[in-house]
């Protein structure tokens, strides 16, 4: 079994009277780069925070690299890098710098060609300061930053917020770039499923603070579907089918989003309640998870672990 480098146990965060983050469980073993997904509000990026022990939690725990969350140490948080919402970098510094400023923090481990190289590929005059810098050109910095001294672990919170598709293409080979290092870890929130898609191999889904799912990407997939049933008559009124997520009907057509139904079972219930036929529609990870999430389906209902 591969080594654990992020775990979450019971992991709770209320802020007064309001539960942000809810007995969150994780393993992430190392190497695997994870997407991190949830609405607005799910609690994404408290759980980042109570997992890089900037925030206290009100219950349970975390460790990173084999170390409590609360008591992280300067040596096992030089082996982390972290990319925050909103790239807050120094703005009166230029981008050499900073270089030179957060180099210090890395003695050992700093990686100038490294960092030279990313600012070149995203063509960034060193010289310029921060705050001349559109969004997008700090979150190229940020993640520059954040790669130079080889972190083994990654943590970063909705980094490709605000940039443009180009740009946030650059941010994520960069980020594959990082994983290529080998044994690397990446965890990361976005809110584009596109993204999510193009390089996780694992998907971690909250909603208002609870695990709904954490899979491969690929289980995900698999699991939440369309189907359309055709009836030659009347559609029935009741559908009692495991895995329900959505109902619709359209004359004489019932279209469900399943979880985890498999297709034997989707065969069954459409002969058991006389459908004429039926099809499988392929849906889109952003579909998928918009269903998966709606707010009809706010129950603890399912999750997947890797067997
Ligand atoms: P988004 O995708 O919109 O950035 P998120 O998934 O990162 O959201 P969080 O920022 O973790 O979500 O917020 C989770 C919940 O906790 C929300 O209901 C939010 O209003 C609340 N919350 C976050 N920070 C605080 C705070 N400092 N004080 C009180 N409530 C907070």
């Amino acid at each position: 079994m591969s080594e654990i480098v992020l775990e979450t146990e019971g992991l709770t965060k209320y802020y007064g009277d309001s539960l942000a983050v809810d007995h969150l469980d994780l393993e992430i073993p190392r190497g695997c780069i994870c997407g991190f997904v949830g609405r607005n509000g799910a609690g994404k990026t408290t759980a980042i925070k109570l997992m890089l022990g900037l925030l206290e939690p009100t219950a349970g725990s975390s460790r990173l690299l084999g170390c409590d969350s609360s008591a992280l140490t300067p040596a096992i948080r030089q082996r982390i890098g972290y990319v925050t919402e909103g790239h807050r970098l120094f703005r009166w510094m230029s981008i050499a710098g900073l270089e030179k400023f957060q180099r210090a923090f890395f003695p050992k481990q700093w990686d100038d060609k490294f960092f030279t190289d990313m600012i070149e590929y995203f063509d960034l005059p060193k010289k310029k300061k921060i705050k001349h810098l559109s969004n997008g050109q700090r979150a190229q910095v940020s993640l520059a930053l954040a790669l130079a001294p080889n972190p083994e672990l990654l943590i970063m919170d909705d980094p490709t917020l605000g940039l443009d598709a180009a740009i946030r293409r650059q941010f994520l080979e960069g980020m594959i770039g990082l994983i290529m290092r080998e044994g690397r870890t990446v965890l990361f929130s976005s809110h584009i499923l596109g993204d999510v898609e193009r390089v996780s191999e694992r998907i971690v889904v909250i909603d208002k603070g609870i695990l709904r799912a954490y899979c491969s990407l690929e289980q995900f997939q698999e699991a939440v579907k369309k189907v359309i049933f055709t009836f030659a008559d009347s559609v029935p009124n009741e559908v009692n089918i495991d895995g329900l997520l959505h109902c619709k009907r359209i004359e004489k057509q019932l279209e469900l989003t399943l979880v985890g139904t498999d297709d034997e079972q989707i065969a069954e219930w459409a002969k058991s309640a006389g459908a004429e036929n039926h099809t499988i529609v392929k849906m889109s990870l952003e579909d998928q998870f918009i269903e998966f999430t709606a707010p009809a389906n706010q129950k603890r209902l399912f999750k997947w672990e890797e067997r």
